[in-house]
């Protein structure tokens, strides 16, 4: 099956009944292969910074950053590139950035939260961002959001980065969107007024499921209760994509749910219309759109977020696709 899967890894994806699905790339290290693979998709849906700071001993450079930034925009050529700005927190050990300890640092200062205290940081990473962005469809989103206050800060700093690159007459992208990753039920609950304030978000299942069910996603002690597949999950995601579509602006999925065979459908019955994942997942999850019609999925859609328990909604998913995924 794998070799016939391959067949799927280029070219456009469409559902059975002819409607366009964006299959984006999640990468997370930019090498060579990374860099080759956005050739499969349409666009980095996820673009993880992290790799840039992790195993240093020193914060990388404008000019580091710059050159990688500007290498992966290059490959992508008019498709979008969705730039995650640095998502660290108390859990992942930095060298290069000494960080008090936290009893519960997924609760803690991470991501954005750390970015507005170390303005620094932040905004080198933005000036890179900005500069490379001429040569591409540069998209920039912010992880960790969990208020308006957080979006209006962030942005805040863009504006004030946009002013230093005039001020030092630097070429930058003036075009980009600016959007925010939904991994805190708080935002994905007011997805209508965060709509109003972003060009786009995508839905960061990892951490939104981690959130959701008060289970941390990486406590093996707690695994069972990290349920991928809790109904709450679903109408969560169901409800923002709503929010979103009603806005007119851009949602797309770029957590573990994105490329999930048994998912990936009820997210496109939600209405969804763009999905990122790891390359690994990309031939698969385009062989599973082309047999799937989006009546069906809707239906399936309606089905799960009536459903009682993740057991349930795995139990009926296995068996309503068992003959697509
Ligand atoms: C997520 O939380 O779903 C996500 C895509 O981000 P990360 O896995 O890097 O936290
Ligand atoms: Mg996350």
């Amino acid at each position: 099956q794998a070799e016939e899967t391959k067949k799927y890894l280029d070219g456009d994806s469409f559902t059975k009944d002819g409607v366009k699905i964006e299959v984006e790339l999640n990468i997370g290290s930019a090498n060579a292969q990374e860099i080759d693979a956005i050739r499969h998709t349409n666009g980095v849906g996820l673009f993880r910074s992290e790799f840039l700071y992790l195993g240093r001993e020193t914060l990388p450079t404008e000019e580091e950053q710059y050159k990688i930034y500007r290498r992966v925009l290059m490959q992508a050529g008019d498709a979008p590139v969705i730039l995650r700005t640095l998502d660290i927190g108390g859990d992942k050990k930095l060298e290069c950035l000494q960080l008090p300890k936290e009893e519960n640092p997924f609760l803690g200062n991470r991501a954005l939260r750390l970015c507005l205290e170390r303005r620094d940081i932040f905004k080198t990473q933005l000036r890179a961002a900005l500069r490379a962005g001429t040569v591409g469809n540069l998209w920039l989103m912010f992880p960790m959001v969990g208020s308006m206050d957080d979006i209006r800060k962030a942005k805040g700093v863009v504006r004030e980065v946009q002013r230093d690159l005039d001020c030092e007459k630097i070429e930058y992208n003036r075009e980009i969107k600016i959007g925010i990753m939904i991994e805190i039920p708080a935002i994905a609950l007011i997805a209508d007024l965060a709509a109003k304030e972003v060009d786009f978000a995508s839905i960061g299942t990892n951490d939104l499921c981690q959130y959701t069910t008060a289970a941390d996603r990486l406590n093996q002690n707690v695994a069972q209760y990290y349920q991928s597949y809790h109904p709450a999950l679903f109408r969560l995601i169901r409800d923002t994509v709503r929010q979103f579509d009603r806005a007119g602006k851009p949602i797309s999925v770029c957590g573990e749910l994105g490329g999930d065979g048994l998912a990936m459908p009820v997210l496109l019955g939600f209405g969804m219309r763009r999905v990122s994942m790891g390359l690994s997942a990309v031939a698969r999850a385009k062989r599973i759109i082309s047999r799937l019609d989006l009546a069906q999925a809707r239906d399936m859609a309606d089905r799960v977020c009536q459903m009682e328990t993740a057991g349930e909604v795995e139990a009926y998913l296995r068996d309503a696709l068992k003959d697509i995924v």
